[in-house]
């Protein structure tokens, strides 16, 4: 088929992409399959969206309808809908949604299988604004679920999501500050002040320089010229500003205020996110940890600089999603943008999570890693993977692995 994921590092082995115009389409097309598996935008860094010999299916013509109810809150998207999108009407109705990814580029659906989060002390992740979805099942049924059922973060394995319904908040403004030149010592000293520091913060490192790079602090009040010894920055940056990539794709910085959905996201929706040509990894291990797991990076950092573009620091609020990395508590999310030499990043992950070990660490279900974390609800989450789909037409290697423990 020759068909790939956004980074070019995962070429598809499914047989073909449909595009159903329906959910009646939908429904014909999953209880016919023997393999099939629902693909969202393919910003996915592993294969956790393929699907061997089977069909993958993309919702992009299902409809591009988006409902706010003011009454109750939520907004009401079809699942192929893409957060940059939504944010646009949902902020024209007034409100907005609690937090977003560094790009606005991903679709729903797809979002939130992986729980894919922004940042912020107090920010869940993106899935934990589903209030409740639509799920076609393996027979072609369409049930509807609520958030407590255990199918938000589906990864794709319990059927094809064909609408959710997210939590709105009150629309508000951000204003975006960068600082150049952290001390190592400001962050281990005061590691929640400066994550409390505004509604989301951010810290750039390649973990070998004596400094952390880059702090963004987006929030509704101006911080301090001298943020904890870093220096305001005097133009814009891209978080990897040290490797020479100009700010152009990345939202408004330098305090300028603006809607929420304008500063949240890093990047700019009518640009290309991030750089382009790379690799991402991301772990998360609980916040009482933050200090020693940055220790452990550091003793390890001129392994990890030569591969790394950037790395950013991050803190997501716990939740109870089954298989959501954020499962049970706070996490300070690690996350690593690769050179795009698989080889040498697939060297080094099995360095780093023995490194990480000690601290309870889960990786991103989206990004590189080598192995997946045990989560207290796992043995739930695949008793409703067998009951919804008994002949496993929606497992593909990825889930097979690392959720059954086959191979
Ligand atoms: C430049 C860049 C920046 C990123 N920044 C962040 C970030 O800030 N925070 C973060 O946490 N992650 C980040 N990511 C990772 C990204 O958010 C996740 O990989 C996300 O899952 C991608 O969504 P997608 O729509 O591309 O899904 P895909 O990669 O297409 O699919 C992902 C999974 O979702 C399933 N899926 C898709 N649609 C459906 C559906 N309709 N029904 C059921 N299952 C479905 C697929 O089967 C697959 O299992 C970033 C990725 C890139 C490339």
């Amino acid at each position: 088929m020759g068909e790939t994921n956004w980074a070019g590092n995962q070429t598809f082995t499914a047989e073909r992409i449909v595009r159903p115009r329906d959910l009646g389409e939908v429904r014909e097309t999953v209880a016919r399959a023997v393999a099939v598996k629902a693909l969202g935008s393919r910003h996915c860094f592993n294969d956790i969206a393929d699907c061997p010999g089977g069909v993958l299916i993309d919702l992009s013509a299902l409809g591009t309808e988006v409902v706010v109810d003011p009454e109750s809150a939520t907004v009401t998207v079809p699942a192929a809908a893409r957060y940059g999108d939504v944010a646009v009407q949902v902020h024209a109705a007034g409100f907005a949604l609690a937090n977003l990814a560094s790009l606005p580029h991903c679709t729903v659906a797809g979002t939130v299988a992986t729980a894919t989060h922004g940042s912020g002390r107090r920010n869940q992740s993106l899935a934990s604004a589903v209030s409740g979805l639509e799920l076609v099942t393996a027979d072609g049924e369409v049930k509807t679920y609520s958030r407590h059922d255990g199918v938000v973060v589906g990864l794709g394995a319990l059927g094809v999501v064909t609408r959710l319904t997210l939590d709105l908040v009150p629309a508000f403004d951000l204003r975006q500050d960068v600082f150049d030149g952290l001390p190592w010592e400001s962050v281990y000293e005061h590691f929640d002040e400066i994550q409390d520091a505004g509604y989301s913060v951010s810290l750039f490192t390649n973990w070998a320089r004596d400094e952390v790079d880059q702090v963004w602090v987006k929030g509704p009040g101006r911080p301090g010229a001298d943020f904890f010894g870093a220096k305001a920055a005097d133009g814009p940056r891209h978080p990897a500003h040290a490797a020479g990539i100009p700010a152009d794709n990345c939202t408004r910085q330098l305090g300028v205020a603006g809607p929420w959905h304008e500063r949240i996201p890093h990047f700019r929706l009518d640009f290309t996110p991030s750089i382009g040509n790379e690799l991402q990894t991301e772990y998360f291990v609980p916040v009482r940890h933050a200090v020693a797991a940055m220790e452990a990076l550091r003793a390890i950092g001129d392994r990890l600089a030569p591969v790394l573009l950037t790395s950013e620091i991050r803190t997501v609020a716990g939740d109870e999603l089954w298989l959501s990395p954020f499962h049970g508590g706070d996490r300070v999310a690690l996350h690593f943008t690769w050179l795009p030499d698989e080889d040498a990043v697939r060297a080094l992950l099995p360095v780093m999570e023995d490194r990480l070990a000690p601290f309870d660490v889960r990786p991103h279900w989206g990004k590189l890693f080598h192995r997946a974390a045990d989560y207290p609800k796992l043995g739930d989450f695949r008793a409703l993977a067998t009951e919804l789909d008994p002949d496993g037409k929606f497992r593909g290697p990825f889930v097979r692995r690392h959720v059954f423990g086959e191979g």
